[in-house]
């Protein structure tokens, strides 16, 4: 089974790809994350890629191919696995041509919020410097102030949450991720998920969801 989970910044895709992973033994593949790790261990393709990331631009339909294909091929040879959740990919059009081309998907999951909700969202929210987990100062705190429940590295603002940034990541989002519902529509993979509730509720909805697709 293979996922698509797409919303704005703040719109808990992440946080709802890790439960969702765990819960139905799939491979949380964020694009997201596989470039923060890239930049975090000062790789070439790191050096390339963080100042577009920190300018909250996107980074090129190439390069974010050939990361999630090569990721792929290694994920469907481990058994462990019954799929990917792929998170924030694909972005554009032509991610989404070879994504067709590669993949078979089950769903296209939107988590949705209006973009107020999203900046307000994102102004409070934290990121562990050592092992990504995404935290929420206003509903998802830390038990120790400051510092990650799973590690205890520091937790910080990500560079690219910052109020211009975050703008400008959502007139993309806008442009060009959103448009791709209209294809998602069309093959009748996709369901929008209320992003303005709970956790344990966008969580329940999106399980459902999952286990219709299994039946
Ligand atoms: P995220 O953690 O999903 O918010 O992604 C952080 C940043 O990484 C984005 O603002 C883009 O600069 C880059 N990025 C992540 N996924 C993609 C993608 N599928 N296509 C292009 N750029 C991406």
């Amino acid at each position: 089974m293979n996922i698509l989970l797409f919303g704005p910044q703040g719109s808990g895709k992440g946080t709802q790809a890790e439960l969702i992973s765990k819960k139905f033994n799939l491979y949380h593949l964020s694009t997201g994350d596989a470039l923060r790790s890239e930049i975090k261990n000062d790789t070439a393709l790191g050096k390339k890629v963080k100042s577009i990331i920190n300018a909250g631009s996107l980074v090129s339909d190439d390069v974010i191919n050939d990361i999630v294909l090569s990721k792929y091929k290694i994920i469907s040879s481990d058994t462990n696995y019954k799929g990917v959740i792929f998170d924030g990919y694909p972005r554009s059009y032509e991610q989404w041509v070879f994504v067709q081309k590669h993949f078979k998907i089950d769903a296209a999951l939107e988590i949705h919020i209006e973009d107020e909700e999203s900046i307000n969202r994102i102004s409070s929210r934290r990121m562990c410097t050592t092992c990504g987990k995404n935290y929420n100062l206003m509903w998802l705190k830390p038990k120790v102030d400051g510092h990650c429940d799973i590690d205890n590295a520091k937790i910080i603002q990500r560079e690219d949450d910052n109020p211009i940034e975050v703008k400008k990541r959502l007139a993309i989002y806008h442009s060009q991720t959103a448009p791709l519902k209209i294809e998602y529509k069309k093959i009748g993979i996709l369901h929008v998920i209320n992003g303005n509730q709970s956790i344990d509720t966008v969580n329940d909805v999106v399980s459902k969801v999952l286990t219709s697709l299994k039946k």
